[in-house]
């Protein structure tokens, strides 16, 4: 990879365009926003790019039930203005902007944005998150937004009265189906397996809507239509038997993949491109922390995240107190 970076010292005086952080965060997720508040209550003056999804996956999310301190539970995209309410209180800077590129091999860390800024930065905290799996079969990205959807949240109202489908057997695909039947006529949970991945208050409260049916050993081979989604092609994963099945939206819940393109080469990450970081987050690059699902495979949820949002945010603090690092 090839930066543009170059002529950057740590002692050279920032030129327009430029400017000198001590912690800089990717991400206004969960994740994003905890380390936000925790390094503004630290006095460390944090920015954060917020990415192209302001407020990553949860903000996708009608309802967050299991998030404690919200015993009626709390919208997604209402949670995560109050996170970033509590962050903006303490000091913590919100810039609406996208990191394209890093250079992560010295001191200061670089990071360019969509907006044409250089950030250096003493330490940086990642907390890109992960985006929605794709099928990959065809018709899929041709009516994407077009009967195609990856956020039920955000597209149900736009199946008032339909059939649609579902695609997975995880708690996105039981959650956002059920989100879907407010709209939604019927809606089918196409799953490729005869067992359900979801968890079982999830499965239970599907199975007993009546607007929900499953659709076993199923997967889809192919979206069509006319403008907009009207067709799907199915095939049953036992006998191979392939049928057509009308349906004016496909919703696809199959899972997600870490955002961690930009860090290719830079730092150590696992077989499926999660970036891999210690006890106190951090990677394999002193000062660049990691948090939230871009480094947690495992357990993906808001409290998760959150936490270790908070703890690369403390291990930053720790990393600034104890290195030389230039002053910002
Ligand atoms: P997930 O748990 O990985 O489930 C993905 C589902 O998609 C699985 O059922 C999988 O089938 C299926 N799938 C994967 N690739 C497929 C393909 N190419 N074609 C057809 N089906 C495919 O993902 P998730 O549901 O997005 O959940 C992610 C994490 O978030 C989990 O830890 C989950 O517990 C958490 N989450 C929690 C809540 C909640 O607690 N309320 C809500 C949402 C998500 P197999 O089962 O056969 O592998």
């Amino acid at each position: 990879m090839e930066f543009s970076f170059s002529g950057i010292s740590s002692e050279s005086s920032p030129e327009a365009g430029e400017e000198k952080v001590r912690i800089l965060i990717l991400g206004s997720g969960p994740a994003g926003l905890s380390a936000a508040l925790y390094a503004a209550r630290a006095d460390l003056d944090p920015v954060v790019l917020t990415g192209m999804e302001l407020g990553g996956q949860v903000s996708l999310t009608h309802i967050v039930e299991n998030y404690p301190g919200f015993p009626e539970g709390v919208g997604g995209m209402e949670m995560v203005e109050l996170f970033q309410k509590q962050a903006e209180r303490f000091g913590a800077r919100i810039e609406i902007d996208t990191a394209i590129e890093v250079d992560l091999s010295e001191q200061p860390l670089k990071v360019k944005t969509q907006s044409d800024k250089l950030y250096l930065a003493e330490t940086l905290i990642i907390a890109t998150g992960a985006s929605a799996v794709h099928l990959n079969v065809p018709g899929e990205s041709e009516f994407t937004g077009r009967g195609v959807s990856y956020c039920a949240t955000c597209d149900g109202w736009f199946f008032k009265d339909r059939d649609v489908l579902v695609v997975g057997g995880g708690d996105s695909a039981l959650e956002e189906g059920l989100f879907l039947t407010r709209y939604a006529d019927s809606v089918t949970i196409v799953h490729r397996r005869d067992e359900l991945r979801a968890g079982p208050i999830l499965q239970e409260r599907a199975k007993s809507n009546p607007k929900i049916s499953f659709m076993w050993n199923t997967i889809v081979k192919e979206i069509s239509g006319n403008g907009a989604v009207d067709t799907v092609q199915l095939q049953d994963t036992q006998t191979g038997e392939q049928r057509m099945q009308e349906t004016e939206g496909v919703f696809i819940f199959i899972g997600h993949h870490p955002n961690s393109e930009m860090f290719k080469d830079q730092l150590e990450m696992d077989e499926n491109g999660y970036l891999i970081v210690d006890k106190r987050m951090q990677t394999s690059v002193p000062g660049v922390f990691a948090a939230g699902e871009i480094a947690d495979p495992i357990f993906r949820q808001v409290i998760t995240s959150a936490g270790m949002g908070a703890a690369a945010a403390m291990s930053a603090g720790h990393f600034l107190d104890e290195e030389v690092g230039f002053s910002a």
